[in-house]
């Protein structure tokens, strides 16, 4: 489509009529003005016909024709007819076909005077289609005059001795007629001024509407506008219709400056006037200053519940409590807790001597521990639940208790007593010290066989029980066990070691003191749904295995006991987490050789490991560098704390740990090929899709078995999972503290703590909501990653473009040569409602039946290679093409093979345009990655200049 051309006429021969009054010279010879009748009205035309009397030299003249100002450029068009000599008997050589047009510059009228030498050639005019008697063609000829810079001009027209009729003279310009395009105005424009091809002209915006830069279009020889550049867009309050800015509607609003249309008010608003650019909030409502416009206003956040106090040790308390019934909408919420002291009716503020761990206020989590208080004293806490929008309100949603600080150890165990005993189970009991908290006790109970102790291989098998008897079935006959009972705090903590016990089942056949079956049965009730099972492998290379132990009871399938991770901080002293989950190595057996990485705490080695009596394994090293503090010894330990409770082929295996040394250490399988991320990137195009499909259903199958134990990893990305040399990939990079201070991607956000913004969901951005979804998300980036070969997510934007984009539902597109199932199940992946987000295990079951059924990846998801190779790639950064051959191929990452192209005197983009595909690979370009890279990147920028060469608005 283009934008039209108005044609502006000077002068018109027909609509003069009698009146042209043309000059003719010869004046009685030569052209003379005949007048026909056609369809019963008059017409005037010029004709010439003095073929039979040999050479001529007839002229005729236009009046003066006014130039305008602009107009430098004019078009004539003519109507004529032109006969055949042949039509004529006895016609001399000198017959003419043809006739010349002149024109001649003049600042005023000169009238008669006429000087053929003041004439310039502008054309000969020759018929496209001759005329015999009778039977006339009527020709119609457009000619251009250009460069005219006077006042006006005289046009004029030479028979050399032909026979011609001038049926019709047309003069006129082209201009771009005025126009309104993209909410900015654009002034009529004469077009061809100066000859410039495109005449570039500025356009004004619209009233209340603005642009970054000033909007420009481009006006051609035919008056044809194109190429628009920069845009209007309307104000805040403002929405663009029919290319004027409106104010909103009532009950609209716009915030910003954007091509968007107005948005309804959100919830808890009220009614907006006309032109609002937002929606202010109902009574008792607010929005938070962190809340965009366009989010609805919440309420406060009703007073916490049931808040209740735990001592941990004497003077020490942990206080609990349950969220808000009400939250006013919001996930932001937090509490502080503030604490008076009461004495004979009167109170007063705590002081100083009293601490709250880890602070009164800005608490996330519903608990605090409280260090300090005398034995004895009343002390009353009270806790407030706050939101982002607590600070608009001075009421307060509060709750308060008020505890005296007795001795309220939590209860001891004091012995397990052996309460019946058979071929394949043990019953037991226990005696506990004297309770002092309100809540039941909990226990948790480990039991091992005891020659396994000196084995290559123990298998703890630990419950979590609610009363002080249990019975333990599917036993191995005549065969010793070893218990350890330990009381729970109402956290879950275990309050010390406890003792061990030893207790043996009978020999087959033999008859003890049974239980009937069912009691086994009712035993059951008392586990809790959360009992783990916990392997502890001495032997490396050793899976997780299951012995006969590991059914506990014979009881149904809803009842097999489901492994939780174990958060180390629930632990008072992390040092046993570390002691519980991972085995300690001597360093004299630890051999590095060296440097492969550099973590958060220190260098990263490769280097051997050797426990006597074990064939010496390749492993990985991660030191803590000297000059430590406790407190990143010990964040530093608790990846191990948690690592060692995994046992999965995707998740990095844990070795062991140096703790009882200077230098503390975190052995872990080697893996060969190091991060994901660097190792597609060097294998650009090397890996087959089927093979890239079975990295992602392993990375799948690792986060499955995280997301079952209700780990949240928060930094799943390519760079935290690694390679080793059959290319199996395992999900790494734990630890507490690792949120996310060691990845160079974490970004601080408004809501305080770091975030690697491309790889997080929205909602964990938004408000912190890590949970087995939002790794979902982050999986799905993976997979991009992995298919689009190790490629930026995002590419170069930054990260607030990135945010903008998903909130305006833009996702990343698909990847080159990306099976269209991967890919939607990546876009699936990036649904923006977490509920609706596939779960892991949907996930290694769909990645699972794809490499089941190899067929189902040749349906590949459609690639644009403009947006997919990064928009770079068809123009440099600045939208222009590029200048040469290696500024293209750096920005397609494929600079290696700039000598490749120089070698085949490839030098210039316009010869990069003109190869094909067995041109690119005949100049060396194998890799079948690389070669599709450079071939659709020369296509897409054909097609961006063929776009640009039919620009058309
Ligand atoms: P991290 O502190 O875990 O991020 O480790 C830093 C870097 O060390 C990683 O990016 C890897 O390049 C390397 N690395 C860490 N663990 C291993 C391992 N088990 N095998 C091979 N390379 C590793």
């Amino acid at each position: 489509m283009s934008l039209q051309t108005k044609e502006e006429v000077l002068l018109d021969m027909r609509a003069a009529g009698s009146e042209l009054g043309w000059l003719c010279s010869p004046q009685e010879e030569g052209w003379e003005l005949l007048q026909t009748v056609v369809n019963g009205s008059l017409f005037y035309t010029y004709s010439v016909c003095s073929v039979l009397k040999g050479e001529q030299d007839n002229w005729l003249r236009t009046t003066f024709i006014q130039r305008r100002p602009a107009a430098s450029r004019i078009f004539v068009e003519l109507q004529f007819i032109v006969r055949d000599c042949n039509s004529f008997d006895g016609a001399p050589l000198s017959c003419k076909e043809t006739f010349n047009m002149y024109a001649a510059e003049a600042d005023a009228d000169v009238g008669t005077s006429f000087r053929k030498g003041h004439f310039r050639k502008v054309a000969t005019v020759a018929p496209d289609e001759i005329s015999v008697r009778g039977d006339l063609k009527v020709n119609i000829e457009t000619k251009v005059v250009e460069a005219l810079s006077r006042k006006g001009f005289y046009l004029a027209f030479q028979d050399l001795g032909g026979c011609v009729a001038l049926l019709s003279v047309r003069v006129y310009y082209k201009s771009c007629p005025a126009i309104v395009l993209g909410l900015a105005a654009f002034p009529d424009t004469v077009a061809g001024v100066d000859s410039v091809a495109l005449r570039e002209v500025s356009g004004q915006c619209v009233s209340n509407a603005v642009s970054m830069e000033t909007p420009r279009m481009h006006c051609t020889l035919e008056g044809e506008w194109v190429v628009p550049v920069g845009q209007c867009q309307c104000q805040p309050g403002f929405e663009a219709v029919n290319q004027t800015c409106q104010a909103c509607q009532p009950g609209f609003f716009k915030a910003s400056v954007s091509s968007e249309l107005c948005d309804q008010c959100p919830a808890n608003t009220q009614r907006s006037l006309p032109g609002a650019q937002s929606c202010p909030c109902k009574e008792g409502f607010y929005r938070s200053p962190e809340d965009p416009q366009s989010a609805g206003c919440s309420g406060l956040p009703s007073a916490p519940r049931d808040v209740y106090a735990t001592s941990i040790t004497v003077g020490k308390l942990r206080l609990s409590w349950q969220p808000p019934l009400d939250t006013g909408g919001r996930d932001d919420m937090s509490y502080s807790v503030s604490c008076e002291r009461c004495e004979a009716a009167a109170c007063q503020p705590c002081g100083e001597e009293l601490r709250f761990e880890p602070h009164s206020s800005d608490l996330r989590e519903t608990r605090v521990t409280v260090v300090g208080l005398e034995l004895g004293l009343n002390y009353t806490f009270t806790v407030e639940a706050r939101s982002g929008v607590s600070q608009f309100s001075s009421s307060r949603a509060t709750a308060s208790l008020t505890t005296a600080v007795l001795h309220t150890d939590p209860p001891r165990v004091m012995l397990i007593r052996l309460e019946k005993q058979t071929a394949t189970s043990l019953t037991l009991s226990w005696a506990v010290s004297q309770r002092t908290s309100r809540h039941a006790p909990r226990y948790e109970l480990t039991y091992r066989k005891k020659d396994e102790g000196t084995t290559d291989i123990t298998t703890y098998t630990v419950l979590v029980l609610e009363k002080n008897m249990v019975q333990i079935s599917d036993l191995t006959p005549a065969t010793t066990y070893v218990f350890r009972v330990t009381a729970l705090s109402h956290e879950g903590t275990p309050n010390g070691e406890g003792k061990e016990h030893e207790f043996e089942t009978l020999p087959q056949g033999q008859c003890g003191d049974q239980s009937p079956a069912v009691a086994g049965g009712l035993w059951v009730l008392f586990v809790l749904p959360h009992c783990r099972t916990v392997y502890r492998s001495k032997r490396r290379g050793s899976r997780a295995r299951r012995g006969p132990e590991d059914t506990y009871f014979s009881s149904p399938e809803q009842l097999k006991p489901l492994k939780t991770y174990v958060d180390p901080h629930t632990y008072e002293d992390p040092n046993a987490a570390v002691l519980k989950f991972a085995t300690e190595i001597h360093p004299s057996h630890i051999t590095k050789q060296k440097v492969i990485g550099a973590g958060e705490f220190g260098e990263v080695y490769c280097g051997t490991l050797k426990v006597p009596g074990r064939k010496e394994t390749m492993v990985a090293i991660k030191t803590l560098k000297p000059g430590y503090t406790e407190k990143q010894r010990r964040e530093f330990l608790s990846e191990a704390s948690i690592m060692g409770q995994f046992s999965h082929p995707n998740i990095i295996r844990l070795e062991g740990v140096v703790t009882k040394f200077k230098h503390a250490m975190i052995v872990t399988e080697y893996m060969e090929n190091g991060a994901l991320d660097k190792y597609l990137r060097a294998h650009d195009g090397e890996v087959s899709c089927y093979q890239l499909v079975g990295m992602l259903h392993g990375i799948a199958a690792g986060m499955k078995y995280l997301s079952d134990m209700n780990y949240v990893h928060r930094d799943l990305a390519a760079r935290n999972i690694l390679v080793n040399g059959s290319l199996e990939c395992k999900v790494s990079d734990f630890g507490l503290s690792r949120v996310l201070e060691d990845d160079p991607e974490g970004t601080y956000t408004t809501s305080g703590g770091k975030i690697p913004i491309r790889w997080t969901a929205p909602e964990a951005i938004a408000y912190r909501k890590f949970t087995s979804a939002s790794d979902v998300w982050s999986f799905g980036i993976v997979m991009w990653e992995v298919m689009a070969f190790g490629e930026r997510p995002y590419w170069d934007m930054s990260n607030h473009e990135v945010m903008k984009a998903i909130n305006e539902e833009f996702r990343l597109p698909a990847p080159m040569d990306c099976p269209s199932a991967v890919y939607q199940l990546m876009l699936q992946c990036w649904l923006q409602d977490r509920s609706k987000r596939p779960r892991f295990t949907d996930i290694v079951s769909l990645l699972d039946k794809l490499l089941r059924n190899p067929e189902s990846l040749k349906t590949i998801a459609d690639f644009d290679p403009r947006v997919s190779i990064r928009l770079p790639s068809t123009s440099g950064s600045d939208g222009s093409p590029f200048r040469s051959v290696a500024e293209w191929l750096e920005s397609i990452k494929m600079s290696q093979y700039l000598e490749n192209f120089s070698h085949a005197g490839i030098v210039t983009m316009e010869q990069v345009l003109q190869m094909k595909t067995e041109d690119v690979r005949n100049i060396g370009v194998r890799l079948p990655g690389h070669l599709k890279r450079i071939v659709y990147s020369i296509l897409g920028l054909k097609d961006q200049i063929s776009t640009l060469s039919v620009f058309a608005v």
